[in-house]
């Protein structure tokens, strides 16, 4: 088995910041599984399958990106598939201290298991989920952020 990396979000929806980064984390790793968490904290726009499914096609022909689903913490789930390493992005400053403390946790549940951080191209590093599905709803095209159907989607969800 070669080098395999778990990176797991919400993922509410998959933004072009977690394509960059998926990305790279294939340049580094044989394998990456991008493990979509289940019983997120976050009330969801998109529910686990629509979640996962717009990861699947957005990664459409990327070697080597396997897509998840986990339920619970990340570190069972990683100890559970014998997976030692942890990939989370950081934007800006305003993520360290909130990544710093999930890492340090993490890291007094599972010794063994190492989060490595990497850095979207600056051009998607100011770019959310959240932030995006905001600005979808109060009528921008958001479609410089998010694949075409992606947006297309977030448009349709508003009027559920
Ligand atoms: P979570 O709810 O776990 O923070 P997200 O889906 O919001 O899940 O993000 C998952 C991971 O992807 C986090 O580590 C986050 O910092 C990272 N991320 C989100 N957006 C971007 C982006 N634009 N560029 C790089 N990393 C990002």
């Amino acid at each position: 088995m070669g080098r395999v990396a778990i990176y797991p979000g919400s993922f509410d929806p998959v933004t072009f910041g977690h394509l960059d980064l998926i990305k790279r984390a294939t340049r580094i790793f044989d394998e990456v599984i991008v493990a979509v968490a289940q019983n997120t904290q976050k009330k969801t726009l998109f529910n686990n399958k629509e979640r996962v499914a717009m990861l699947k096609e957005a990664t459409k022909g990327m070697k080597g990106v396997k897509i998840e689903i986990f339920e619970g913490l990340v570190v069972n789930y990683a100890k559970k598939k014998n997976i030692h390493v942890i990939v989370r992005g950081l934007r800006m400053i305003s993520d360290f201290e909130y990544e710093l403390q999930m890492a340090l946790t993490n890291r007094r549940l599972a010794e063994q298991i190492e989060t490595v951080f990497l850095m979207p191209s600056e051009g998607y590093s100011f770019l959310s989920s959240t932030l995006i599905k905001e600005a979808a709803f109060l009528g921008a095209d958001v479609t410089s952020f998010v694949p075409q159907f992606v947006a297309d989607k977030i448009k349709k969800a508003k009027f559920k």
